[in-house]
């Protein structure tokens, strides 16, 4: 499943090839799964409007759309619509160009101006489609903080007094957006928290470590995502995301990259969680 920055590395590659083109029309497919919004509604909404950025928010994919009516695109134009994708386990965003052969269990597909299209491809259907007009209703916000902006006061403020695991606070998405397993149990390694902790019973110094090492593992996986954005982005095949050279994460028997101890794997929350016993207290 995609994770913060897979999202984030996604949504900067739609947008550098979708920003200020504009719909020209959209296709959506029978099926009952993926969408939030009724397809036709979606269909009519999307018609004609220009793209006037593509943005991460939480682990969802945000299409800011301008007005149906206008050819001109003016600077700094207000969002008048969303688009919202959300990639679930298996979702795809595609551009690609409008003779590309459509896959299997394409969901979506906006033909663009530019003669390109925008796909989603879906074969397990978790992933979601919203449509918001914005004059009838709230914009989207994803629930939690967005870990890479939060200061250190609001993240020790989101686990006081909690009584979970850390890690399991971590993975919950009204604390902060994004965070899935692979990071929680990355940031902890690097932190040097067990993830059983109490949250509530970390120290200051120890949430702030953690905020520290978060922020950085997921900046660093960003990074090595943007040299990859062209592998899902653009290409038609299925293609894998680029992996972070993992310290615990699914290494359970094999010896810690910095102490050599076994990696432990404990289940939390239902989810296999992998530490170092010797390198976090
Ligand atoms: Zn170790």
């Amino acid at each position: 499943m995609p994770e913060l920055p897979e999202v984030e590395t996604i949504a900067r590659g739609v947008d550098a090839r979708v920003r200020g083109d504009r719909v020209v029309e959209a296709w959506f497919s029978g099926e009952r799964e993926p969408f939030k919004t009724p397809p036709v509604r979606q269909a009519q909404g999307l018609a004609g409007r220009a793209f006037l950025s593509v943005y991460r928010a939480g682990k969802h994919i945000v299409c800011a759309m301008g007005p149906a009516a206008d050819e001109r695109l003016r600077d700094g134009e207000q969002a008048e619509a969303q688009w919202i994708v959300h990639l679930g386990m298996t979702g795809r965003l595609l551009v690609t160009t409008a003779a590309a052969p459509a896959e299997k269990h394409t969901h979506a597909r906006l033909t663009l101006k530019s003669g390109r299209e925008l796909r989603f491809v879906d074969p397990r259907r978790f992933g979601r489609l919203e449509f918001r007009e914005l004059q009838r209703g709230p914009a989207f916000g994803a629930p939690g903080a967005e870990p890479l902006e939060i200061g250190a006061a609001a993240f020790a403020a989101l686990f006081r007094g909690r009584r979970t695991s850390i890690k399991a606070a971590l993975l919950n998405q009204k604390l902060l957006a994004g965070v899935g397993n692979i990071y929680a149990d990355e940031s902890l390694f690097r932190a040097g928290i067990r993830p059983r902790r109490i949250a509530g019973r970390l120290s200051r110094a120890e949430l702030e470590q953690l905020r520290q090492a978060l922020k950085k593992v997921l900046r660093h996986a960003i990074r090595l995502g943007g040299s990859s954005v062209n592998d899902y982005v653009d290409a038609e095949g299925e293609r894998g995301f680029f992996q972070l050279q993992h310290f615990v994460y699914q290494r359970a028997g094999e010896p810690c990259r910095r102490c050599a101890t076994p990696i432990r794997r404990i289940v939390i929350a239902g989810r296999g969680t992998h530490y170092c016993p010797a390198c976090q207290h």
